[in-house]
């Protein structure tokens, strides 16, 4: 069961972010690095914005991390989350890949556990479509 209910927009891939895209239907986390100077990077840009390299591999992270930042939604932002309030949005520093940070969710944990530092770790969440999002269970 996914954390959020059917009818929710489901990501768009573009081709910068394409092969995110297509690691997360595989369950796997990859995250884009700079074949140049081995800088992690996200979201997905055609150039590393440390050394201009165009060069791009998509290299394999653990899927731990800590939440950097997190916020409760007590209004749904779309129709299909009227039921799914309160719901948690958080933004994860994830480990072994330079300060990367994605937006996600915490599946497991109640608004009230949520903290900064929390140490979380990839919970694979199947959506709509067959689609499947790097969600994150408490540690
Ligand atoms: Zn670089």
């Amino acid at each position: 069961m996914s954390y959020l209910p059917p009818g929710v927009p489901v990501p768009q891939a573009n081709p910068d972010d394409q092969p995110f895209w297509d690691a997360c239907a595989r369950r796997e986390l990859r995250i884009q690095r700079c074949t140049h100077c081995g800088r992690f990077r996200h979201p997905p840009v055609p150039f590393c914005g440390e050394c201009g390299s165009g060069g791009i591999e998509w290299a394999a992270v653990p899927g731990t991390g800590t939440v950097f930042s997190y916020t409760i939604a007590h209004h749904p932002a779309h129709k299909a989350l009227k039921t799914a309030v309160p719901y948690n949005i958080v933004v994860v520093h994830l480990d072994e890949a330079d300060d990367v940070r994605i937006v996600s969710n915490v599946i497991d944990a109640s608004p009230e556990e949520i903290r900064v530092g929390m140490p979380v770790t990839l919970a694979w969440d199947e959506i709509e479509g067959g689609m499947f999002l790097p969600r994150f269970r408490k540690a």
